[in-house]
């Protein structure tokens, strides 16, 4: 029987997709971001085993509240397409039961073309870029990131709805020209429905402290409002040049 390792699951989530969500958050990760704030879910054999049937009744008491709020199920993680087939399955479920909305939140670590019986029951794919320079990310992630743009690129070209997260970092991800160039890697993709920035925080440390590990990001305060802003706006203007370049 297809099972799938789970870390968590929430019911009432409001930040992972449109409206209220069950979000799903699977177990297992093969990245290592330094700002992680689930490290325990990087393991990929930690975690509870659940069927499909015994997370389809977690999810359906609360069905209402996904229906009338126009939210539905985001399956999270971790790295929710380590476990492709069974989120597939899930998702196919939970359209046919009760038509509800789907959304995979990734960090795209995977390609388009392998995880396609997925994307095809994923109504939103909210895709976490990490960082645009390639150095970097492998110094943030311990990943080059040639993966996740290939796979927003194949979104993009596949007309997917996207949305596109970004966790600003003071010191590691706030650079002007990173930021611009960003911008312009959006610029040239469609189907970005929304972007959004994540500013840092340090809610997950006492995580790591409890698995034993040093926090690597000790000391590095969240981003003030006035920096959001001009990471936004830097990010924008990116975007601007890379679509007036095509047009
Ligand atoms: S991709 Fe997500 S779960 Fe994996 S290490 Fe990065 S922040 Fe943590």
């Amino acid at each position: 029987m297809l099972k799938g390792r789970i870390h968590s699951l929430e019911t009432f989530g409001t930040v992972d997709g449109p409206g209220i969500r069950f979000v799903l958050f699977m177990q297992g990760c093969l990245l290592k971001c330094q700002y992680c704030h689930n490290p325990d879910t990087w393991s990929l054999t930690d975690g509870k085993e659940m069927t499909l049937e015994e997370v389809l009744a977690e999810i359906e008491p609360y069905l209402n509240y996904y229906r009338t709020s126009g939210g539905g199920l985001t399956v999270s993680g971790g790295e929710a397409t380590l476990q492709a087939p069974f989120v597939t399955e899930l998702f196919r479920e939970v359209k046919k039961r009760w038509n509800l909305h789907t959304t995979l939140d990734t960090n795209g670590y995977n390609e388009g073309p392998k995880i396609i019986e997925l994307l095809d029951v994923t109504d939103l794919v909210m895709l976490d870029l990490k960082h645009i320079d390639n150095e970097k990310h492998i110094k943030l992630t311990s990943k080059p990131n040639d993966r996740m743009l290939n796979m927003a690129k194949w979104l993009s070209k596949e007309g997917r709805s996207m949305w596109i997260r970004y966790v600003l970092v003071p010191g590691l991800t706030d650079d002007e020209q990173d930021l611009l160039n960003l911008g312009r890697f959006i610029g040239e993709l469609n189907a970005v429905e929304k972007f959004e920035i994540l500013p840092y925080h340090q809610m997950g440390i006492y995580k790591w402290q409890e698995l034993g590990w040093s926090y690597p990001l000790e000391g590095v305060p969240s981003p003030t409002e006035a920096e959001v802003q001009r990471a936004y706006e830097l990010i924008e203007e990116g975007r601007k040049q890379a679509v007036s370049a095509i047009s």
